[in-house]
């Protein structure tokens, strides 16, 4: 009896034996299509990649196998890193696990982590969400290093929560940042860059805007006004005289394009989409930013940026493995120099709202040809004690952009300067 029980226990050790092996050999990684969608797919199910991380530019953990047990982490962080279903073909998730360079790490099998390192802060990328939310009002709030290229902040609202059952609405999905939107007047500032590209002597211009001039209005009499004034005060009768007498519908659409509205590569790790300009048109309008101009918030970040980086334009990334050192010439010095005076006097001498360091800036009230106006405001942060930010808001149908600025300047003080 006992050699027979002997023998059973022998038989069930190697049976047992057999079965790991051959459980082993069917489990070696085995880099082909089929076994990687199997992975790939075991894996979405259990919303996990266990051995990614994604940090914050601070170390702040936003991914660590799975998604944070914070919601505000969470959801603020949406439109950069995506969810593991690919609703967001641009984010970080979904550009990853396309790649078949990284798919062996699905495997669960290897035990080195691999650590994604971003330029954004997570606290900025929180406070603004956080402000986003409580205006009432959706939009978008992005925030670059015009020096470096680095994202700082990109959120958009409203948001999706990876973690909940319930499907968000389509427009959760999109990245405002990335869309293209009418600017209204932020667009000035790339009228009055191609008249100077043209001839330096257009400073000189002046115009006396009684309030209406051909089909563009103001909404009240600035009187005469030079090329600067009629760029910070807005005067939309002023812009639309000086570039439609001055430059020809293709020379305002090939100033535009340099300037990167109809650009996707803004960003190098996330596309964003091309916006239009057609000055044939009503170059009259198309110079103020309306009729049929259509323009992406990372754009106007990227331009407002150039102007503040002496005309060189950086380009945007939000991973720090993606850092370029190289700045590309979009308009002279002299150019960027005259803009960045005039957006400086617009800060001083019209806006009353206070921001606590020195700064240019714009706004923009767009008319969207369905009674609502899109609100906008950029701005760049000049002062030594501040760093080389632009900060765009831009509220989807958010009305007029007073409120736009009130909100940047909140971020600037508290997020920005006081964080
Ligand atoms: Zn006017």
């Amino acid at each position: 009896m006992k050699i027979i029980t002997k023998m059973k226990l022998q038989l069930t050790a190697m049976l047992i034996l057999t079965i790991v092996m051959s459980l082993l050999i069917g489990l070696t990684p085995v880099i082909n299509k089929k076994k990687i969608s199997e992975h790939f797919y075991d894996y979405i199910k259990n919303d996990r990649i266990n051995n990614l991380v994604i940090k914050d530019a601070k170390g702040a953990i936003i991914y660590d196998g799975g998604f944070s047990k914070d919601e505000l982490t969470r959801e603020s962080t949406f439109h950069v890193v995506g969810d593991l279903n690919g609703s967001l073909p641009s984010s970080l998730l979904s550009t990853y696990l396309s790649n078949d360079a990284n798919i062996s790490l699905l495997d669960g099998y290897h035990s080195e982590q691999h650590t994604i390192n971003l330029t954004i802060d997570l606290d900025m990328q929180k406070a603004a969400y956080k402000l986003l939310k409580s205006s009432g009002v959706n939009g978008t709030l992005f925030v670059a290093d015009y020096n470096t290229g680095e994202v700082k902040t990109m959120v958009s609202t409203p948001s999706v929560d990876v973690k909940s059952k319930k499907k968000a609405a389509d427009k959760a999905y999109l990245n405002k940042a990335a869309q293209a939107y009418t600017p209204g007047s932020v667009f000035k500032a790339i009228a009055v860059g191609a008249l100077l590209e043209k001839s330096q002597s257009y400073q000189s211009l002046t115009f006396n805007c009684t309030g209406k001039y051909e089909e563009v209005s103001c909404s009240s009499a600035h009187g005469t006004v030079t090329l600067e004034e009629a760029l910070y005060k807005s005067c939309n009768c002023g812009i639309a005289k000086f570039v439609s007498e001055h430059l020809t519908p293709e020379e305002l659409n090939s100033f535009a394009k340099k300037a990167g509205v109809k650009s996707t590569d803004l960003m190098v790790d996330y596309p964003v989409k091309a916006g239009e300009v057609d000055a044939n048109d009503s170059i009259r309008w198309s110079s103020d930013g309306q009729s049929k101009d259509l323009v992406t918030p990372v754009t106007i970040a990227s331009y407002y940026g150039a102007i503040a980086n002496n005309g060189r334009r950086q380009t945007f990334y939000y991973q720090k493995s993606n850092a370029k050192t190289s700045a590309k010439r979009i308009m002279e010095f002299r150019t960027s120099l005259f803009l960045k005076n005039a957006l400086t006097k617009g800060m001083t001498n019209w806006y009353s709202t206070r921001f606590n360091c020195s700064c240019f800036g714009k706004t923009g009230t767009a008319e969207t040809g369905r009674g609502t106006d899109h609100a906008w405001f950029v701005c760049s942060l000049t002062d030594t004690k501040a760093p080389t930010y632009v900060v765009v808001l831009m509220l989807e149908d958010g009305g007029s952009s007073t409120n736009a600025i009130k909100m940047t300047a909140r971020f600037v003080n508290n997020t920005i300067l006081g964080g």
